[in-house]
């Protein structure tokens, strides 16, 4: 466990900042959700006590803003420097009605090596510590108001990560700190079947998404080197499993990719392949990576992959192009890394 104080509960934080008294890791825990700076905002401590503190734990957060990018669509990417000098990119999108969803990362690049994700080309650094996580959330939520969903759709993959995961998700819906409901969070998976069999009996009950993108194993394993040891047969036992304890609607999320599985063939393998699942496509046009040799899907190849599928009875949601003017949009995240090595 880190001393960092973003990722302690509450009885963790009285532990660690030596109170005698057990409410006040409840205050100092209160305050770092409502986003104080310092000790000294924290008046309901004594005087001496913020004093004490102060000196202990020269910062309240571990990890600071180094950049920040803002799309003409009012998409923001921030980049956090964390204390090992590593960094990651974390987003805030806000759709039409105003809403703003965090989309967090839950590792320093990524070992999964997705074919048409910038991420996947950095190659994987580390876990990111439970603290790094909420303290994404914190930054956003102090500079842009605060995220009512939050979707671990960022770098990394989160069931690699789960018990870092596990923790921040304990803290950011803590009744008595940020509160966020669990069915407003979200963990994206590429596929990572022990992970999915995990959440499934251990919770937390949040909402599950799964990067599908193909439903054709030759096709999958090209694109996503996760399929090649579990394969899609695999997969779908897990999810059945997973919707069988939970009776949730998954989301599957389909980048389309022009060309290479955006025909109707390749649809129609989705809907054979969730032919026993209760699920919910999400079409996310592939957003353009330099140096990657793949092609956006053309408008009528979105529009008829929307087409078959609702025919077929399953809905569909098209994923905002939103972000593409600061690379934050989906798959492109990891661009703003360089400027420091
Ligand atoms: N590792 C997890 C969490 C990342 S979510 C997962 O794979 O689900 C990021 C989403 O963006 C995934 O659905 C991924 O398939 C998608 N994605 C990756 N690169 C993309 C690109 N260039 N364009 C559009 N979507 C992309």
């Amino acid at each position: 466990m880190s001393r960092y104080l973003a990722g302690l509960l509450p009885h963790e934080l009285a532990t660690e900042l030596g109170f005698d008294r057990p409410f006040r890791g409840m205050q100092v825990f209160k305050w770092m959700a409502g986003g104080a700076q310092s000790f000294q905002d924290m008046t309901n401590l004594p005087g001496p006590e913020r004093e004490r503190l102060a000196s202990l734990v020269p910062s309240l957060l571990g990890t600071s803003v180094d950049g920040r990018f803002r799309d003409e669509d009012g998409t923001v990417k921030l980049k956090l420097r964390l204390p090992d000098g590593a960094a990651v990119e974390t987003v805030l999108l806000t759709d039409i009605e105003g809403r703003k969803t965090a989309c967090i990362s839950t590792q320093v690049g990524c070992p999964m090596a997705c074919a048409f994700c910038k991420t996947g080309t950095l190659g994987f650094l580390r876990n990111l510590e439970a603290f790094e996580i909420v303290e994404q959330y914190l930054h956003l939520t102090r500079m842009f108001g605060r995220p009512s969903n939050l979707v671990f759709m960022g770098m990394g993959e989160p069931l690699l990560n789960l018990a870092e995961v596990r923790r921040s998700i304990e803290i950011l819906a803590h009744p008595e700190g940020i509160g966020l409901s669990l069915r407003k969070i979200t963990i994206s998976t590429c596929g990572i079947v022990a992970g999915i069999r995990d959440l499934a009996d251990s919770g937390p009950h949040v909402r599950l998404a799964v990067s599908l993108t193909s439903a054709l194993d030759a096709v999958r394993s090209e694109l996503m080197p996760v399929n090649r040891s579990q394969g899609l047969s695999e997969l779908r036992d897990a999810l059945a499993y997973y919707q069988g304890k939970t009776g949730d609607r998954i989301t599957l999320e389909a980048v389309l990719i022009g060309g290479v599985n955006d025909r109707p063939r390749d649809l129609e393998a989705v809907v054979e392949w969730s032919r026993s699942l209760k699920v919910q496509v999400n079409l996310i046009p592939w957003n353009p990576v330099p140096d990657l040799p793949f092609r956006e899907p053309s408008r009528k190849a979105v529009e008829d992959a929307v087409a078959l599928l609702e025919s077929a009875g399953i809905p569909v949601t098209r994923r905002m192009r939103r972000g593409r003017g600061v690379l934050g949009a989906c798959g492109q995240l990891g661009d703003a890394l360089r400027a420091r090595d």
